[in-house]
């Protein structure tokens, strides 16, 4: 089973009227100013994991500043999930700066067969993450309601570029470190994190902790894979592409040529997402 852990879609209205949502977000502005940056909806979606045998894709949302950005958005992941309930799984967006909101938001999204929440931003989202007491009460809701949280993750050196932002290793320990209760999935290899892994306390730490490698190619040399399979785990590594921001098909190729395991490389493209999903 092939399952991809990173994927955005969006509503045909937010596609359609581009440069008003670009106007009044920070976040859909840093990702989508440029209109080269592509946008899909869930039927592309469908189409692009057919035509490279995806059984299943996790719709990811993005960090919407705004509480009433992320419950239109989050209507229409609610919506396909419904429509493709074999083919989609949904992770939602929640502002947790206005909480209240938030966890109500969460327990909506759960009841609408949301599996989790992401792609959280807490750079751009400008959320006091490392603030043990005030995340307490938005991780509490995602436990309560069995949900994972996939956030946004970057490098702290190397290149810059669109959405790159500052949610750094460090940044995420600290949240990490405080919520071990949590199951989190941080995007983009966690910014270098798994090399820590080798100080005990923080493999001890990274327990709940998995890593997807969305949008790779752009960031890192394959020998990714092997590195950080070896750093903390061949059971911790999810295949993500970031679609429509690289083609599936060019990942699962990637994977496929490394230097692992025929039972490495199926768990990293979907045995590990499948048990950590739940799906039978
Ligand atoms: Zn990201």
């Amino acid at each position: 089973m092939i399952i991809d852990f990173h994927t955005h879609i969006f509503p045909p209205q937010v596609i359609e009227n581009r440069q008003s949502y670009t106007d009044c977000d920070p976040c859909f502005a840093a990702l989508y100013e440029n209109p080269k940056a592509k946008m899909i909806t869930a039927e592309e979606l469908v189409e692009s994991m057919d035509a490279s045998r995806i059984d299943i894709s996790v719709v990811q949302n993005i960090g919407w500043t705004a509480h009433e950005l992320c419950v239109e958005t989050n209507d229409y992941i609610l919506e396909s999930i419904k429509k493709y309930p074999d083919r989609l799984v949904g992770f939602c967006s929640v502002q947790p700066l206005s909480m209240g909101n938030a966890v109500k938001e969460i327990e909506r999204c759960a009841a609408g067969g949301a599996k989790g929440i992401g792609e959280l931003r807490p750079d751009i989202q400008m959320l006091p993450i490392d603030d043990k007491d005030f995340m307490q009460p938005f991780v509490d809701s995602l436990v309560k309601n069995n949900m994972i949280l996939l956030t946004h993750s970057s490098e702290p050196v190397g290149h810059q570029y669109p959405g790159k932002g500052t949610v750094t290793p460090q940044m995420l320990y600290s949240f990490i470190y405080n919520h071990p209760e949590l199951t989190v999935v941080c995007a983009h290899w966690v910014g270098g994190l798994p090399f820590y892994a080798l100080m005990p306390e923080v493999e001890m730490a990274l327990e709940n902790v998995y890593f997807d490698s969305a949008a790779s190619p752009f960031l890192y040399k394959p020998l990714i894979y092997r590195q950080v399979s070896e750093l903390v785990g061949e059971d911790k590594i999810l295949f993500g592409s970031d679609y429509p921001l690289l083609e599936q098909s060019r990942i699962i190729k990637e994977i496929l040529l490394q230097d692992l395991s025929d039972i490495t490389k199926m768990k990293i493209l979907g045995e590990n997402a499948r048990r950590l999903l739940g799906i039978a």
